[in-house]
């Protein structure tokens, strides 16, 4: 079954049917370019042995492009007003499930079970920008059963996961997303792609999930405590930085030694660190975490 949406004619048309007014609280921006909707379902790498959770369907563009290309399609759409338009759109398709549902609310273990014998989905949308974070970081660090997602993104948030160490775009939201997955930016796409235009630019960005994290640390937690403290404050010293931090408890000396003890200079700037770098640090203070906690235990009694 051919696509029918994914041009401007065909998808006004919908719009007006139903007289559907766009809503900017659920990030309402439509995609109306079929080199684009082409370039996604390419970089998905989506086969009929795929089934692809799409987050956010609206009136079902990218969904056909999807169905015709996966196993099965799973979308989940949170405005009510689409759902009739989507059973419209998607009637030729049989392997295409409409969900009603918040996706942030939406238990995708649960789905992965249902309709893939829990094996891991790949995850395709025009993502709304305003839950970008917490679909990426949820997908990602409650360890979905995911192994690919392929999403439209704000150009800027797609550079930021990215970056690599030193650059201005370089932060704790690049180190997180690059410790569970490999990103690449598949295409920039202008504002004139879609229907209402964001003011924005958008880009598409591909995130490979890895078997297994690139490093390891001995506390993961307390190296995401570190790369958070580290990127608070730009432009300051490793040391000033974590020294200053509210949530790092470590002395100024403890963290110098750390810092040394890993090959680097006192005097380094967090942003030059690599998600290696922050693993070792990591390590290197755990020992003096340890330590703390014996003074503490020595001096309660
Ligand atoms: N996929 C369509 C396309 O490319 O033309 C629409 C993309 S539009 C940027 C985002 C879609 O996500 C809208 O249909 C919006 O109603 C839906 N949406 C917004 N918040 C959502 C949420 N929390 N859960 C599920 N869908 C959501």
């Amino acid at each position: 079954m051919e696509p029918t949406l994914g041009n401007p004619k065909n998808t006004i048309e919908i719009i007006q049917k139903y007289e559907f007014n766009f809503l900017k609280r659920f990030g309402q921006n439509f995609l109306i370019d079929t080199h684009v909707l082409d370039k996604i379902i390419r970089a998905a790498n989506v086969t009929k042995d795929d089934v692809v959770l799409e987050i956010g369907p609206g009136i079902g563009t990218m969904t056909q492009y999807l169905a015709q290309a996966a196993g099965l399609v799973i979308a989940v759409e949170i405005d009510d007003r689409l759902i009739p338009i989507l059973h419209e759109t998607l009637k030729d398709y049989d392997n295409a499930v409409i969900i009603h549902d918040d996706i942030l609310k939406v238990d995708i273990r649960e789905l992965a079970e249902r309709y893939h014998g829990g094996r891991p989905l790949k995850v395709a949308a025009n993502l709304p920008y305003y839950i970008t974070t917490p679909v990426i970081m949820g997908l990602l660090e409650k360890e979905m059963p995911v192994d690919n997602i392929t999403v439209m993104i704000q150009k800027e948030v797609a550079e930021r996961i990215q970056a690599g160490p030193g650059g201005k775009d370089y932060g704790a939201l690049s180190l997180a997303v690059q410790y569970y997955a490999e990103p690449y930016i598949v295409a920039n796409v202008p504002p004139n792609c879609f229907i209402p235009r964001p003011k924005v630019g958008s880009a598409v960005i591909r995130l490979t999930r890895y078997q297994k994290p690139p490093v390891r640390a001995q506390d993961t937690e307390l190296m995401f405590r570190l790369i958070r403290a580290s990127f608070q404050q730009r432009r300051k010293t490793l040391q000033n930085g974590l020294n200053n931090s509210a949530d790092i408890s470590f002395s100024r000396d403890e963290i110098v030694a750390a810092i040394e003890s890993i090959g680097l200079s006192s005097n380094v700037r967090g942003e030059t660190l690599t998600l290696e770098q922050f693993a070792r640090l990591a390590d290197a203070l755990a020992g003096a975490d340890k330590k703390n906690g014996d003074t503490q235990v020595v001096s309660c009694k």
